[in-house]
């Protein structure tokens, strides 16, 4: 088996990447960079959503596994203190792989054939980059609003936990393979009028997002921000490719949540 380590640089994060490459490699499994079958992540959430982009042209042949050097993360789920019970449990092959759904994000231009193509594990988000934000928003090639407001937000189950559940999303559990709308700060008065509630669409929907006032738009596909210039859609559906975690212990879903938002039992 073949592994690579992703590290948020820190020296605590810096010191377990070295004990962890020591430990695997002594167990004989190779230091591949490359082509890694596992991915450790040391650090946080942001370090694993690091290494999901590094290695999303090959997310069928990778599984990722996550070590908070910080406070519990979603993804990052195991303590520093259990290293060793990891290292032994990766080498002796003892675990299961859980796969999550992703959210495909396609963008296209009004003067260009191409689009681009991204994946998200947590979710996209769309904002002006200095004016209200204007957009008719299209479910399943229909016309449902024309937004008006901050921005809008796209996430994955996954990442229902995140951005989302900032702006009043709901949290959804990841076995459904869905992606949900959130409104940030929607101008709603007698003459503008969007839905105001979250939306959560199914695996086969569409969400098309049309501009109405201007053609740039910053975009937000996980921890990556670009502005994209002459923007003539942005497509949204939930992509075929599913990301792979190896899960070593049961740690319910429902239990990371309590334990991240309500109360840790340790
Ligand atoms: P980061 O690593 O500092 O992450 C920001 C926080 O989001 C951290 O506390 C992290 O643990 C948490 N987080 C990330 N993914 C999560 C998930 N799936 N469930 C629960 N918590 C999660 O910063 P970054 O590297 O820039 O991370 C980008 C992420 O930050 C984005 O994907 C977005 O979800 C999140 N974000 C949140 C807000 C907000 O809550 N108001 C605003 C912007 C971005």
């Amino acid at each position: 088996m073949k592994f690579t380590i992703q590290s948020r640089n820190d020296d605590l994060s810096n010191d377990l990447m070295d004990k962890a490459k020591a430990y695997l490699t002594g167990f004989g499994l190779l230091f591949d960079e490359e082509e890694p079958d596992i991915v450790l992540s040391i650090g946080g959430d942001g370090t694993l959503l690091h290494a999901f982009h590094k290695y999303r042209h090959r997310l069928e042949n990778t599984a990722f596994v996550g070590i908070h050097t910080g406070h519990l993360g979603f993804y990052a789920d195991w303590k520093p203190a259990e290293i060793e019970k990891l290292v032994i449990s990766l080498a002796h092959k003892k675990f299961n792989v859980i796969e999550y759904p992703l959210l495909e994000v396609k963008i296209n231009y009004r003067n260009e054939e191409d689009s681009l193509l991204y994946l998200a594990l947590n979710e996209s988000s769309v904002k002006s980059p200095d004016v209200t934000l204007v957009m008719d928003v299209e479910l399943n090639d229909s016309h449902f609003e024309r937004f008006r407001g901050d921005g809008l937000c796209i996430s994955t189950p996954s990442g229902s936990t995140a951005y989302n559940k900032a702006l009043g999303g709901a949290i959804l559990h990841p076995s459904l393979p869905s992606m949900q709308l959130t409104e940030m700060a929607s101008i709603n008065n007698r003459v503008f009028r969007t839905v105001g509630s979250p939306l959560v669409l199914p695996g086969h929907h569409k969400c098309v997002l049309i501009p109405v006032n201007g053609p740039d738009f910053m975009v937000t596909v996980d921890h990556l921000q670009l502005l994209h210039k002459d923007v003539k859609s942005i497509e949204y559906r939930v992509a075929e490719e599913r990301v792979r975690f190896a899960r070593f212990r049961p740690f319910p879903f429902w239990k990371r949540v309590r334990d991240s938002f309500i109360e840790n039992d340790g």
